[in-house]
């Protein structure tokens, strides 16, 4: 079926399959891959094209913040083949039973469905993203050093960080796409608003394709896979039939926002002055070892029942050693220069040459870095923290006021609670004592020094917009990330997540994406319509 742009489809012409999946990141990749080989015909549907397009992306994906959330970085989510895994660090992170049980202490907390359930998606999900020891780390093969001594035997937990090899999920399935027998990707693609018929199903998808040229895909069934922000954009974009939007009947679309409040050096310890002894005992918390399970890192976290008994959010505390050299702007220009180098396309003319001149300024200092010669001065503590559902932190959307696709634009109102900032103080408490026993005395906080909040910016995970519910009333997707009252419209995720621990995401993405896949095979199958037949699947003329 392979990799077709949409230049090729003619204005109002309607496409037909079976599935018609919108997205190709993280989630719909994984859909599509599941899906390949079936009888099942597939249509994913990519807004952008093979490449970054930094202006549609600005335009399209732009936020305005509303309330006093200060940064507003979560504008950063790829907008091309593969999705926000163009640009995501790959670090894996596994739940933890907590994160999905109804907890007194956290408002709306408990996801409709165990955490074991997913036990059977993982392996498929962790294969799919090169984790191939995601569920069998053990801590005593880590190299072990006095710290972690001290802290896995005191009151906090050590687990593990892991890598995806797969880092460019796109890059990876592409060769898979170009060459599947059913499923269609179709590139330059943006969805703009899904067409329901009387009897409350999803007929299609108006779709905009280059040109500003419009035109439809009907299938039986339909996956909103568009990413945390779009997921619930687009259903709320859909108001022909229902004003409020789709699955909205009580207003949950779009409320429930959450990410991980990520606090960088709110903490930090002064090296100088302590023993290498005492150095070589921190430095494991900014280590990545490669070892039998792939590259790990620690990171220090509650124990549940520490969660339990003082009504704690999950948090987890990590961190990274620094060198005075790489405080300067040579280290800065640096950065930028290999960010551009490595294809962020974010540099102009007049940026590169500035940081040529400043990398020339500090040359001294980036030599020593270059050859391991600058000694770590500073350990800087990073904290990545759970916050509760709360039904203010929402997003809205203007309907007057559209982006280049009609997609009406989106306003985000990112409520913390005070919880969050109570169980960061709770973790640096505790960091203080644990290392206070192997004599450092040097760490500085801020959160517990201060009686300022301290700035918490957000980690790129956008969450819980469509959450998951047994009620309709209490969300927007059912256990099966059907959405409520629409028999045929689906939503794969981090959207559908009810609460977020302070795990990173993607792992538990794909498997979702895997279960659903699973489970429109078995729609498709039980309804009889898997009936593939090669010329039945319209397909546009222009390739890439
Ligand atoms: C800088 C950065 C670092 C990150 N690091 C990590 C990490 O280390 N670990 C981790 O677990 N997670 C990380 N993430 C988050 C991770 O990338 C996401 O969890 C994951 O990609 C989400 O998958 P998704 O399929 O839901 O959405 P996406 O991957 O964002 O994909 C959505 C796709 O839908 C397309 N789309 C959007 N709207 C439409 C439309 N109207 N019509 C058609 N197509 C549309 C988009 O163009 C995109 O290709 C990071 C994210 C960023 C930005």
């Amino acid at each position: 079926m392979a990799i077709r742009s949409a230049r090729g489809v003619a204005v109002d012409e309607i496409l037909t399959t079976d599935i018609c999946v919108i997205g190709s990141g993280a989630a719909g990749i994984t859909l599509a891959r599941c899906l390949d080989g079936s009888n099942t015909r597939v249509i994913m549907l990519e807004a952008g094209g093979l490449k970054r397009d930094l202006e549609a992306e600005a335009d399209s994906f732009h936020i305005e913040q509303v309330g006093d959330w200060v940064s507003n970085p979560i504008e950063e989510r790829g907008r091309w083949l593969g999705g926000s895994t163009n640009l995501w660090f790959g670090r894996i992170a596994l739940p933890d039973a907590i994160d999905f049980a109804e907890r007194p202490w956290v408002p709306k907390s408990g996801w409709p469905i165990e955490l074991s359930e997913l036990d059977k998606w993982y392996p498929k999900a962790a294969s799919i993203l090169e984790v191939p020891h995601f569920d069998s780390f053990d801590l005593s093969t880590w190299p072990m050093n006095e710290t972690i001594s001290a802290f896995a035997g005191g009151h906090v937990e050590l687990q593990p960080f892991l890598w995806s090899g797969a880092q460019d999920m796109g890059k990876v399935a592409k060769p898979l796409l170009e060459r599947s027998r059913n499923v269609m990707t179709l590139t330059d693609a943006a969805a703009q608003e899904l067409i329901v018929d009387e009897s409350s199903r999803v007929d299609g998808v108006r779709v905009v394709g280059p040109g500003g040229r419009t035109f439809v895909v009907r299938a039986s069934q339909f996956v909103l896979a568009a990413g945390g922000i779009e997921n619930p954009r687009l259903l709320l974009a859909s108001n022909e039939r229902f004003e409020a939007g789709i699955g909205n009947q009580h207003g949950n679309v779009g409320r429930y926002y959450l990410d991980h409040p990520r606090g960088e050096g709110h903490g930090r310890i002064d090296l100088r002055g302590l023993t290498q002894k005492q150095r070589d005992a921190i430095a494991f918390l900014d280590e990545r070892v490669d070892g039998p399970f792939g590259t790990t890192q620690l990171r220090l976290v509650f124990p549940e029942v520490m969660q339990r008994s003082e009504e704690l959010l999950n948090h987890s505390l990590h961190g990274y050693l620094v060198c005075d050299e790489q405080t300067s702007a040579g280290f800065g220009s640096y950065k930028r220069l290999r960010g551009h180098l490595g294809g962020s396309g974010l540099n102009n003319g007049q940026d590169l040459l500035r940081d040529l001149v400043e990398m020339g300024r500090h040359a001294p200092e980036l030599a020593r870095l270059a050859t391991g010669r600058a000694t770590p001065t500073k350990f800087v503590v990073v904290d990545q923290m759970e916050h509760e559902p709360d039904r203010e932190s929402r997003m809205t959307v203007d309907h007057r006021n559209l982006d280049r696709f009609g997609l009406p634009r989106v306003s985000l109102d990112w409520r913390i609670g005070e919880s969050t900032r109570r169980s960061q103080h709770r973790m640096h408490e505790l960091f203080r004592d644990a290392i206070e026993d192997i004599g450092i005395t040097s760490f500085s906080s801020d959160v517990l020094d201060s009686s300022d909040e301290v700035e918490l910016i957000d980690m790129k995970h956008p969450s819980g917009m469509t959450r998951m519910s047994v009620s309709a009333a209490d969300g927007v997707v059912d256990p099966d990330c059907r959405v409520h009252g629409i028999d045929n419209l689906f939503v794969a995720g981090s959207s559908t997540f009810p609460t977020s621990g302070h795990f990173n995401p993607t792992l538990l993405i794909v498997a979702l994406a895997v279960r659903l896949a699973r489970h429109l095979s078995e729609l498709q199958r039980t309804s009889g319509r898997s009936t593939l037949r090669q010329q039945e699947q319209s397909l546009p003329a222009s390739p890439h």
